[in-house]
């Protein structure tokens, strides 16, 4: 593979790098610096093509390889994604902006759907049952679909493509990836440990661009089945659009996760929780903690250390390894100025800033994208603020009387991915984890994203479709069934048993 700076991304087709000539380009920054480190070609239906004819080819041997030796290729690949561990969470920082700590994560958390994915052959077990009539027995057991496809976010370069391809892949199936034209490097050095894993050509494939070439992948007819995280207009219209041309379609779309705040919560560990929560990944994170929901006189116990804590954090470049800040940059200048627009409205309509990242200024990095934490309080349902995710470094907190109220606040927004409460009672807590309309809940864990062997279960208008991306549910997604009910004459009429 290719590597240099400003590179335009090849794709990846048929186990080769191809590179695309001519088309529009779409920057990929350094949020740290500002600075275009690269482009991606914008494909279109030939490129597309071209991808699917490459994993059609490759679907009906790697199909017939032997589950334990997908497996294999998957065990390999392990062991180089820990080789190249740092160097990779290095380019996820520099590419993303999120600190080196944080790209740790995203990779760790990649890594273990790799490993979730090396037990398939026990995963892909069927049921079986003997003598479900005289001499009949009855099995069901699991085969992929063929050429599936995977369409990813922005926010986590390496966490979001492995929910997707690993058990797409260990399950049978060959594989599409689009990944966020923002920030492409971190599969396409990813895919490049795959081949050097063994995994034969044209089980994975790249495509890059945006809304034409996944126009492309929601409407070619070979390909079966459609996984898609992003924001929720996109989520919904990806699933009718792949729903109508008769595709198979998990997609997660955007969240707003409440924390509730009782007044008994640990003050100390609960600021530190709810700290990390909100603006960690600078708050670029489908299951931050973007709003809290202070019940009684939590707010006076809990928000001025929690504001301090705020306030101490340093903010900088993420891509130099040894002067990593507790909070990098967000994603473009665009959507700085649309998080900043919105803290503008939120205190237009009332609410108090407590710490105000606004004019934030990083020296050492004048043209990042740099905003700092910015927490709110007293904010009212009606307040902007509360209509649209943010997914950016804002905490904006609610007063509630109650935790009836708090939980019908939480209960009253669209989206329903994480929502989590802080309290030592457990009364309290059992009275949440069943109200809440929310897919995802921590009971004192200020996000709580499942690993890899259990489904990340939005709810409401954070997740489209029927199977949920992760786990078992994942391999269920990836694989149809086959049920076998086998009669040979001459059993089962008493005659064998009776000699
Ligand atoms: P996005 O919706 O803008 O883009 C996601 C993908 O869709 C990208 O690959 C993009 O190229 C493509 N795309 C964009 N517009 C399209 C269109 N009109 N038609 C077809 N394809 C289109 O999302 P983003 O800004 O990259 O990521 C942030 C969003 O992702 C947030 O809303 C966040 O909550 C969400 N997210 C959700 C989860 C989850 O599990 N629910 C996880 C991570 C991120």
């Amino acid at each position: 593979m290719k590597s240099s700076e400003n590179q335009i991304c090849p794709l990846y087709i048929s186990g080769k790098w191809v590179d695309i000539i001519g088309k529009t380009g779409s920057p990929v920054f350094n949020p740290s610096r500002g600075k275009i480190i690269a482009s991606v070609p914008m494909c279109g239906p030939a490129e597309v093509d071209l991808a699917v004819a490459s994993a059609k080819a490759a679907f009906p041997a790697w199909r017939d390889t032997p589950p334990n030796e997908r497996a294999q290729v998957l065990f390999r690949a392990k062991i180089l994604l820990e080789d190249a561990f740092e160097e990779l969470c290095l380019g996820i920082a520099t590419e993303h902006g999120k600190t080196l700590s944080e790209s740790r994560g995203d990779l760790r958390r990649g890594i273990e759907v790799v490993e979730y994915a090396c037990g398939i052959p026990t995963l892909l077990m069927g049921e079986s049952l003997e003598n479900i009539a005289r001499g009949i027995d009855c099995h069901t057991d699991r085969h992929p679909l063929g050429v599936v496809a995977g369409i990813c976010p922005f926010n986590f370069p390496a966490l979001v493509p492995m929910w997707m391809w690993p058990i797409a892949i260990a399950c049978g199936n060959t594989f599409i990836l689009k990944p966020s034209e923002k920030v492409p490097l971190t599969m396409q050095r990813v895919v490049a440990i795959l081949e050097k894993a063994g995994m034969p050509p044209g089980v994975m494939n790249i495509v890059h661009g945006g809304r034409e070439v996944v126009d492309a992948i929601l409407e070619h007819p070979d390909v079966k089945a459609i996984s898609f995280v992003g924001s929720t207009p996109v989520a919904r219209e990806i699933h009718r659009k792949g729903t109508l041309h008769g595709k198979r379609v998990q997609a997660a779309g955007g969240a707003k996760n409440f924390i509730i705040l009782m007044p008994d919560a640990d003050v100390d560990r609960t600021v530190e929780a709810v700290k990390d929560g909100a603006f960690g990944c600078a708050g670029e994170r489908c299951m931050a903690g973007s709003t809290a929901v202070a019940v009684g006189d939590a707010g006076e116990k809990l928000l001025p250390a929690l504001a301090d804590l705020v306030k101490a954090m340093k903010v900088g470049p993420t891509d130099v390894r040894e002067t990593q800040p507790d909070m990098g940059a967000v994603i473009s200048a665009e959507h700085k100025t649309r998080v900043s627009s919105l803290i503008d409205a939120g205190e237009r309509g009332g609410a108090k800033i407590l710490a105000d990242g606004r004019s934030m200024k990083v020296d050492e990095a004048p043209e990042g994208f740099f905003l700092g934490p910015t927490l709110i309080d007293h904010v009212q349902q009606s307040n902007p603020l509360m209509e649209t995710e943010v997914f950016g470094p804002v905490l904006a907190v609610m007063r509630a009387k109650t935790l009836d109220e708090a939980i019908a606040s939480a209960n009253r927004q669209a989206f329903g991915n994480g929502a989590a409460i802080f309290t030592n009672s457990g009364k309290a807590a059992r009275e949440f984890r069943r109200r809440v309309r929310a897919g995802m809940v921590g009971i004192n864990v200020g996000v709580p994203a499942p690993l890899a062997y259990f489904p990340f279960s939005g709810w409401n208008d954070s997740f489209f479709g029927d199977l949920h991306i992760q786990g078992k549910e994942g391999v269920e997604f990836y694989t149809q069934r086959k049920t076998t009910t086998t009669r040979w004459f001459g059993f089962g009429d008493g005659e064998i048993w009776a000699k």
